[in-house]
């Protein structure tokens, strides 16, 4: 699955970013609308290519690709970027990556690139998932529910009753925008407007469709299956592609974009890719040493704290941590924060009689003074009323 996007563009999954630019640049040539007018083929194979090229020539999201595959980056997950930072946001379509490839200028001429004609295409969602502590760690499948608009049934989206006809717009003759041509100051200017007649569309139908009054969608309820990576942390987002809204008679869908909550955690808080948790232990733990199970999300874990220990010392449990989102392919040293573990020692706030003389026994032989009982209720007065 990850050699695709490497096989699409004939390098080999290790080539470097000049390796990969050469390959993109020859076949965009070959394969460029412009070079290939009414070739729906080379246009499909040029949209594989450049989106391709687009994904390995970002490292971010080529470690993605090449972790999770196309998995990984139909998701985003670039965390605070929200969806303004994603690579393939905006329904600029194919036609940015290209320009800012060749610093804007096609280089098969044609004055201007081309003109956005055809269906509108529909708006970006966007939509909020929370999901538990443990699903961001190892990953998850779940779901969103937004209301969108879909596709009309009745109609195929087409806007027309069935049986008739949608003519070609005669205000712009089908090419859903009205050129003007003034004198200027400058010269001869063109202006090109959307054709306010058939809204862009380049056709005007007959007999709208009732159910979606020719609009050619309606709105309903969808729930949409989403994978969450692994190690996916609060405030990413995710672009979920072509799951937005459809645009009006057959317009392409918008994206969707989820926005990712992750609950808390009883024992554990994240840092970055590293999971902490206290564990508190007893003087009498603390100078003795003592065994613990730890719960970690990975299942229980002996842990050892030896005699000694002290209030704050830190254990680490290597690579027991969050998996590393955006650090796949081949250069990572390790895919997992660490577990790290803190020791609290826990100083008795009450003792008994007996523990009182086992204490202070400890203390005369270390000889070490302690607050007499005199003093002690002293003292407690004292801050009682300070
Ligand atoms: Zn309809
Ligand atoms: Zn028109």
């Amino acid at each position: 699955m990850a050699s695709d996007f490497y096989k699409l563009l004939g390098v080999s999954p290790s080539a470097n970013q000049e390796e990969l630019k050469r390959a993109y640049r020859k076949l965009a040539r070959e394969l460029h609308p412009d070079a290939n007018p009414n070739n729906p083929q080379a246009e499909e194979k040029f949209k594989e290519v450049s989106r391709a090229y687009e994904v390995l020539s970002d490292q971010e999201t080529r470690a993605r690709y090449d972790q999770f595959g196309e998995a990984g980056i139909s998701g985003g997950g670039r965390g605070s970027n929200g969806a303004g930072g994603s690579p393939f946001g905006g329904g600029a379509g194919f036609g940015s990556i290209f320009d800012a490839f060749f610093g804007g200028d096609s280089p098969f001429g044609g004055g201007g690139g081309r003109q956005q004609t055809g269906p509108q295409r529909g708006p970006d969602l966007e939509t909020r998932l929370e999901i538990e502590f443990a699903e961001a760690v190892f990953g998850c499948t779940s779901s969103v529910s937004v209301r969108t608009a879909v596709k009309c049934d009745d109609c195929g989206g087409s806007g027309a009753n069935s049986g008739t006809e949608i003519l070609n717009c005669s205000d712009c003759g089908g090419s859903g925008q009205i050129r003007r041509t003034r004198q200027s100051i400058l010269g001869q200017m063109v202006t090109a407007s959307p054709c306010s007649r058939c809204r862009g569309t380049g056709q005007n139908i007959e007999s709208p469709c009732t159910a979606c009054r020719g609009e050619g969608r309606v709105t309903r309820e969808q729930t949409h299956k989403i994978e969450i990576p692994a190690g996916i942390a609060t405030g990413q987002t995710m672009r979920v592609s072509g799951r937005g809204g459809v645009g009006p008679r057959g317009g392409e869908a918008g994206d969707l974009y989820v926005h990712i909550e992750v609950g808390a955690h009883e024992m554990y808080r994240r840092e970055e890719e590293d999971l902490l948790t206290e564990v508190k232990v007893s003087i009498a733990q603390a100078a003795l040493g003592a065994e613990f199970v730890l719960a970690t999300l990975d299942g229980d874990e002996v842990l050892i704290v030896p005699a000694g220990v002290q209030h704050g010392n830190e254990f680490v449990l290597k690579g027991r941590g969050v998996p590393f989102l955006n650090q796949g392919g081949r250069s990572r040293s390790k895919n997992r924060g660490d577990l790290r573990v803190q020791i609290s020692v826990v100083v008795p706030k009450k003792l008994s009689a007996r523990e009182r003389e086992l204490l202070e026994e400890l203390a005369k032989l270390r000889n070490e003074s302690v607050a007499s009982q005199e003093s002690r209720v002293k003292s407690k007065i004292k801050s009682a009323f300070s």
